[in-house]
């Protein structure tokens, strides 16, 4: 499988290379050649497959032949080794939990596939991989935890001092081995403008073989169609052949996924967004004015995001078409005492403890059921477990909540961070000393 740039169709560029570039040189993203078409006798015996298997499946009709059946497949069992259930809190309306990997975080999905997928083509003898990664918080710890003791690897990763809670900070700052951690002392914009200027020195980049793990990342969307197809599979195991999914999102890469599942093959009736207010994507789809917007902090703070990134893949699947755009895709959007609200609200009707992210895809999905009513089961993804933002639930809701198992496991570690300033040079030599 070839990709193209969004700003240049006329650009094909491998696998390796779009997975090692991240991003392409005129500013675009990375899309598929052509979506590939699963057989419909598959989605229609779906429910006969594990997770998976119909992982494997599915990244083989993707990736094709650039990694071969066996080593793809180990890829995709060593990436995808923990579960995603539907749980229904009501007989129309479920829960994707998507927190059942090792930082907590649906971005375990596209962290640990892209770091196999990074440390396959790194044949050995090859010089080291430093990958670089800014994070505000949930992205670190699946980068993190996604490269541990991948070989072949090194991670830096930056994140601002004081603003991500406790278990993301002990997530990124106690793993040692291959990965270590720059405490900077600034902000996430901070912390994103020392990688983009360290990808930029030309000097630097002779030195070291470095490379991106962010969220735009092709090999970070593909493992996100993944989980679709399972709640697919999951559904149907019940007689349901009707879903709505509701994605909390942020830089729309989780939805993209979705949306991209579809055009593969997989029958969903729509999907919504829900957003913080953070809202540039809902004022899109109502006005056609995309008009974005510097970010805001809210209690869903892995969804502050003023302008989305993954925005430009979404509308070329479509074409740039405003009105097909909308008949697949609505959008809510909610403030932070709308969500402290129904954090309260889910636990009280279902005692189900839901962080602020999946709260928000809660509220869309019942906005969205009562706009457009029928018979559909209404799957909302969670893409937290509520234990890392013990700082955005109510104390007597929070005290509710199970700790998945190995949660203490961090706390007894050791915190291994390197303070940094604000200063490219202070960086830049950090580098260079420490190879
Ligand atoms: C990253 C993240 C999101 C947003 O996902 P996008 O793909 O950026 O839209 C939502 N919830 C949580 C918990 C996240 O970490």
């Amino acid at each position: 499988m070839k990709f193209y740039s969004t700003n240049n169709k006329d650009l094909r560029v491998s696998f390796q290379d779009a997975v090692f570039n991240s991003l392409p040189q005129d500013g675009g993203l990375y899309m598929h050649e052509h979506i590939p078409q699963l057989d419909p006798y598959f989605i229609k015996n779906i429910q006969q497959y594990s997770l998976q298997e119909i992982a494997f499946k599915i990244a083989q009709a993707i990736i094709g032949d650039d990694i071969p059946e066996q080593d793809l497949k180990k890829i995709v069992y060593e990436a995808i080794d923990f579960d995603a259930p539907v749980k229904f809190l009501n007989p129309e309306t479920a829960v994707l939990e998507l927190f059942h990997g090792p930082s907590y975080a649906f971005k375990d999905f596209g962290a640990r596939f892209m770091s196999r997928v990074m440390g396959y083509f790194s044949k050995q003898g090859d010089q080291l991989l430093d990958v670089l990664v800014a994070t505000s918080g949930d992205t670190g710890g699946a980068v993190a935890l996604g490269f541990l003791g991948v070989a072949g690897t090194r991670v830096t990763i930056l994140y601002p001092k004081g603003k991500v809670s406790k278990v993301q900070e002990e997530q990124l700052t106690t793993n040692g081995q291959n990965i270590r951690a720059l405490e900077v002392d600034g902000t996430f914009d901070d912390c994103q403008a020392l990688v983009k200027q360290a990808f930029n020195d030309e000097f630097l980049n002779q030195e070291l073989r470095l490379t991106s793990a962010n969220s735009i990342n092709i090999a970070r969307l593909i493992p996100q169609t993944f989980y679709y197809f399972w709640t697919y599979a999951q559904l149907r195991a019940q007689g349901i052949n009707e879903v709505v999914f509701t994605v909390p999102s942020g830089n729309f890469g989780n939805i993209a996924a979705g949306l991209l599942a579809q055009r593969m093959g997989l029958p969903v009736k729509h999907f919504v967004a829900g957003t913080n207010v953070n809202d540039t994507v809902p004022r899109f789809l109502s006005s056609g004015a995309y008009d974005p917007k510097p970010s805001v902090q809210t209690l869903a703070n892995a969804m502050d995001v003023g302008n989305p990134s993954n925005w430009v893949r979404i509308q070329d699947l479509f074409a740039q078409d405003l009105t097909a755009l909308t008949q697949h895709i609505s959008s809510y959007t909610y403030d932070d005492a709308e969500t402290v609200a129904a954090m309260q609200e889910i636990f009280q009707r279902y005692q189900y403890v839901a962080c602020p992210h999946t709260a928000i895809a809660y509220l869309a999905s019942e906005a969205y059921r009562k706009d457009q009513p029928g018979e559909y089961a209404s799957v909302f993804l969670s893409t937290a477990h509520p234990c890392k933002f013990p700082e955005a639930i109510a104390p007597e809701v929070y005290s509710q909540v199970t700790l998945p198992k190995g949660a203490a496991q961090f706390s007894n570690k050791p915190k291994l961070a390197t303070e940094m300033n604000v200063n490219y040079e202070q960086f830049k030599q950090y580098l260079l000393d420490n190879q």
